[in-house]
């Protein structure tokens, strides 16, 4: 899940961090309460969007006036920012943060995510702050340090000095950089995040260490833990389907491809993918129905896939195992009476209760494509997808 800066900053000052003070807004007219009780000489007026690169599109700006903020206000609220990571459709800005306005010396970048290669945290530093880490990632990774984090002894000081160190500190600034380093440790570990970046870390004119962009993810698989994280989410945010696929259980990810896919297992789902690409059309979007799959998972399938108009035809995959293939075919057939089935469908079942599934189809009177295996529906499903194209 992917908060906010201003949520992640929140976060940021419960662990004692050194975050500029901020005030939200959700109509411009609020800015002048906020000017008056920052009472700083300038602001900062920042779009919040869960994308970066936020600087380069137009939705960071500094104001030095009351008039001024409004003004960025204004035109911040309500626009449809688009920068590198939102893509070409951008994403419409609902809420501004105000904050005070910082006096840059310098920028650095921190991050912490998990290396999968060696299936421990990393933390990373950089000099090269305020820019696209991917960039600098590519063209210049020795710019790049960083250390591996034992999970179990969490980061320990000397490798928060070393990073300090490498960010060409000396001495409070290296006192304030580890202080930043080990409570950002402490935040990725106790609230079980996937990503934490800073993006800039700021030394600022006077000396001090600042967070002056904050980005989190939480890690899923935990939120079970953190039932004070769900308040963070904004569903505004995310894809209107899968926001309706998670109210049903459905674990469903779009994808921009014409063939939309309802498969049980993910492995499974993830080999059907692979195959509708080999057979020359691609995926609209990973469904796993998981092993309970019953009609009602069906036929939420079924409208969540309908309701995407990229989909121009329908694989429906599944190897009865645990889930009987004849349930699916029931499935199946009492989704066709609840929704308008507009697109051509194709069926393999495999396993468990396959020959009843497939004789329930044909009786069906329903008009599918009845697969002889794996790869051939896959063959006959590009087929009809692209059809459509023509
Ligand atoms: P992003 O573009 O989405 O990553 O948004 P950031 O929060 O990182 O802001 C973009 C850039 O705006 C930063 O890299 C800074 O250079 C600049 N910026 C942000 N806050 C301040 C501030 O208080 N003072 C000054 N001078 N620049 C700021
Ligand atoms: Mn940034």
């Amino acid at each position: 899940m992917k908060i906010h800066e201003y949520q992640a900053k929140q976060i940021l000052r419960k662990y004692n961090l050194n975050v500029p003070k901020g005030i939200v807004i959700e109509k411009a007219e609020e800015s002048d309460g906020a000017w008056d009780a920052l009472g700083s000489a300038v602001v900062v007026v920042k779009a919040q969007i869960h994308a970066g690169g936020r600087g380069k599109g137009g939705g960071v700006k500094l104001a030095k006036s009351k008039a001024e903020t409004l003004e960025h206000a204004k035109a911040i609220l309500g626009m449809n920012l688009v920068t590198h990571q939102t893509g070409p459709e951008g994403k419409k800005v609902f809420k501004v943060l105000i904050e005070e306005g910082t006096d840059i010396a310098k920028e650095y970048y921190i991050g912490i995510t998990l290396d999968r290669a060696q299936g421990k945290p990393v933390m990373m530093v950089s000099t090269e702050g305020g820019m696209e880490i991917e960039t600098v990632a590519k063209n210049t990774p020795e710019k790049i340090i960083k250390e591996t984090i034992e999970p179990t002894l969490g980061l320990q000081r000397w490798q928060a000095a070393r990073l300090a160190y490498a960010l060409g500190l000396s001495g409070d600034e290296v006192k304030q950089t580890v202080k930043m380093l080990t409570g950002l440790w402490q935040v990725y570990n106790g609230e079980d995040c996937s990503l934490i970046e800073i993006n800039p870390l700021v030394k600022t004119a006077s000396g001090e260490i600042k967070a002056l962009d904050c980005k989190i993810n939480f890690d899923d698989n935990a939120a079970y833990r953190h039932p004070d994280h769900t308040e963070l989410r904004d569903l505004t945010e995310e894809d209107p389907l899968e926001v309706e696929a998670s109210e049903h259980n459905l674990n469903y990810v779009r994808l921009d491809g014409n063939v939309g896919c309802m498969v049980n297992g993910a492995g499974l789902a993830m080999a059907t993918m692979d195959i509708i690409k080999y057979a020359g059309a691609e995926p609209a979007n990973f469904l796993d129905v998981g092993g309970g799959a019953n009609v009602e998972t069906v036929t939420n399938g079924f409208k969540l896939l309908l309701s995407d108009p990229n989909v121009k035809a329908i694989f429906v995959n599944i190897f009865g195992g645990i889930v009987r293939c004849d349930r699916i075919a029931n499935g199946i057939i009492e989704a066709a009476k609840l929704v308008d089935i507009h697109v051509p469908v194709v069926v393999r079942l495999e396993g468990t209760n396959a020959k009843e599934g497939r004789e329930l189809l044909a009786q069906s009177g329903l008009t599918l494509t009845v697969a002889e295996s794996f790869l051939d529906g896959a063959k006959k499903v590009a087929e009809l997808a692209n059809e459509s194209k023509r």
